[in-house]
């Protein structure tokens, strides 16, 4: 079975599965990607903050993949706020990645209490994405509030909000705000980085359809119409990963497990992080 795309709001599609790399040695990068690309995911997300955009492109070169076959995303690092700092960081995230483009350029972090506002940092993409370097353009980690104060502010409609989603924090508010402006919503830590494998109502679920764990929870996600991108270095765990699109789960299955939402996050809370490095 094959990846769905999901069309976004300029018309590029993007795949509905991809590799996530965050915590993925700069060194493993490469071997990380490469092992994804012939598993058949085409499509990976970097940061410029995850120190390995060099070894993606690396991987995906390594791969014989034609370019313009794999979507790669990268993000704008939080020290680059500033229009000048921006422009000069997204140039070294195609220079590190030894690509002409990105399929998509993401605002990592709004970072509201700096002192640069996140509409300076914006018009910064949009001139980005003027230039044809980053197809689409979008954020990560935005509330309804910064999506609010950006639509009041700036042309360009950020593409997708990739933010923390996962059985533990279903973020279905914030997915409908989302949803309401067409923007696509990303789901981050899709598996909540392994904690929600052992839940017994996901076990339940899992056992029911006769699929692994994560497998039922990435299933959730995608029935869901978000886009997930889960991490691993581990072979048979890429391929187990990839393995969601020959089953479906039940109205009733995916209400056992969005029933487990209870608003914790792994993550930092966008609201209150302003970290830079
Ligand atoms: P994840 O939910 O994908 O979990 C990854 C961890 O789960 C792995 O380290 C591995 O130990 C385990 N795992 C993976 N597959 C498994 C399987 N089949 N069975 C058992 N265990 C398994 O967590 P993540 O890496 O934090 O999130 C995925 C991606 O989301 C990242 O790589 C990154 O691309 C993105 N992300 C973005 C942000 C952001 O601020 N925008 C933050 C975190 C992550």
């Amino acid at each position: 079975a094959t990846v769905p795309t999901i069309t976004l709001n300029n018309g590029i599609e993007i795949p509905q599965l991809g590799f996530g790399v965050y915590q993925v040695k700069p060194e493993e990068t490469a071997q990380a990607v490469q092992t994804a690309l012939e598993v058949g995911y085409r499509h990976i997300d970097t940061a410029e903050m995850y120190g390995n955009e060099a070894g993606v492109g690396e991987g995906i070169r390594n791969s014989g993949i034609p370019r313009e076959e794999v979507f790669v995303t990268s993000k704008l690092n939080n020290g680059f706020h500033a229009h000048d700092d921006a422009l000069r960081a997204f140039d070294g995230t195609l220079e590190a990645l030894q690509f002409d483009h990105v399929d998509l350029f993401l605002i990592h972090w709004p970072l509201p209490g700096i002192d640069v506002d996140f509409v300076e940092t914006w018009k910064a993409m949009e001139e980005i994405y003027a230039s044809g370097r980053a197809k689409s353009i979008g954020v990560s980690n935005f509330s309804a509030h910064h999506l609010r104060k950006l639509h009041g502010e700036t042309q360009v409609i950020p593409a997708v909000n990739q933010i923390e989603v996962h059985p533990y924090l279903a973020q279905d508010e914030l997915r409908a705000f989302n949803a309401q402006h067409q923007i696509a919503t990303e789901a981050w830590s899709p598996i909540a980085q392994g904690k929600v494998l052992d839940d017994p109502a996901i076990l339940r679920v899992a056992q029911r359809v006769g699929k692994t764990p994560a497998q039922v929870t990435l299933r959730w996600h995608v029935q869901r119409g978000d886009i997930v991108f889960p991490k691993s270095v581990t072979r048979s765990r890429i391929e187990e990963n990839f393995a969601i699109f020959d089953f479906e789960l039940s109205e009733d299955d995916l209400r056992e497990i969005t029933a487990l939402d209870r608003n914790e996050r792994t993550g930092p809370d966008p609201d209150t992080f302003n970290y830079i490095p």
